[in-house]
């Protein structure tokens, strides 16, 4: 198996200020786990180009966009809401995280790889269509599964998410749209504060209490991703891969660990087979304990690569 690897350095300038857990270490501590490991010749590395205009418009109003510009500082920051705030080099960040995307579908719908991880930042499984929230400006993944209904044609796209909060954002860009089916594990309650399919997507939701841990998780994925993904079959299977459900973390109170991690993703691989030909695009959301997420992510990206 190739895998993609896509990510730019553009993605280390937005900057949210002293002491924001969203932050451009959490990309390096994802690189310090990758250089450390052996060069392998099947992970092949591609720089994340910008999304365009029309590329955004496909998943936010012109008004948002527009906003959004208005709202970067020459200098310093502005917060967009209580949690996010922005820097001059955010867009541009923003851009290239939605833009990877888009390329990793390209890539893997091209053929040229099976499989793609993207590091990027700012996440984006918060941003709803006319509002950014929750660290999220641009829906990454949305933007992806726009292109590639929109772009390549597909008719059926899965995006699973096991960030520990509700992708509300990537919900309500799809809702109503039965092209795409959106399957959730999340604990609740906790940011976003919204129901899960509440935003009238078609969700599969599989809401988790606090101290839930590797049991809970897998059997949520089991007993609700499993058979809806098998009904569905997808032609790409899209990973919002947020690694803040790990029991490392203080944003949140599950606890998962980097064996869950690797077994999920080889749940989403089997998944990838047996409907989808393999294809996968998977993308950073959350995880801000920077050792367990730079772990994790790598263990994420191993499977990928079928390495483990
Ligand atoms: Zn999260």
């Amino acid at each position: 198996m190739s895998t993609a690897y896509i990510t730019h350095p553009d993605c280390l300038l937005h900057d949210t200020g002293a002491g924001h857990p969203e932050c451009a270490d959490r990309l390096r501590a994802i690189d310090a786990q990758l250089t450390a490991a052996p060069p392998d010749p099947l992970l092949r590395h591609y720089p994340a180009p910008e999304a365009t205009r029309e590329q955004l418009l496909r998943i936010h109003d012109a008004d948002y966009l527009e906003w959004l510009e208005s709202k970067i500082p020459t200098s310093g920051h502005t917060y967009l809401d209580p949690d996010t705030p922005v820097s001059p080099d955010s867009l541009r960040a923003a851009r290239r995280a939605a833009g990877a995307v888009i390329r990793g579908v390209d890539l893997v719908l091209g053929g040229e790889v099976d499989n793609a991880f993207c590091a990027v930042r700012p996440p984006g499984h918060h941003a709803e269509r006319h509002r950014a929230m929750g660290f999220c400006l641009y829906g990454n993944l949305a933007a992806g599964a726009a292109h590639a209904l929109e772009q390549h044609g597909l008719e059926r796209v899965a995006i699973l998410d096991f960030d520990v909060h509700l992708g509300n954002g990537t919900e309500q860009i799809f809702r109503n749209d039965p092209r795409v089916l959106i399957c959730n594990t999340h604990q609740a309650p906790l940011y976003p504060n919204v129901p899960c399919g509440g935003r009238g997507a078609a969700s599969v939701c599989a809401p988790l209490p606090a101290g839930a841990g590797a049991d809970e998780f897998r059997q949520a994925v089991e007993r609700h991703w499993l058979p809806a993904v098998d009904a569905f079959a997808p032609q790409l299977i899209l990973v919002s891969a947020g690694f803040d459900a790990h029991r490392e973390e203080t944003l949140a109170g599950l606890r998962l660990g980097s064996s869950d991690y690797r077994w999920v993703s080889e749940r989403i691989v089997e998944l990838a087979a047996r409907h989808a030909a393999g294809r996968i695009v998977s993308a950073l959301e959350g995880g801000y304990a920077l050792t367990a997420l730079g772990r994790c992510a790598l263990t994420h990206l191993r499977v990928l690569m079928g390495l483990d």
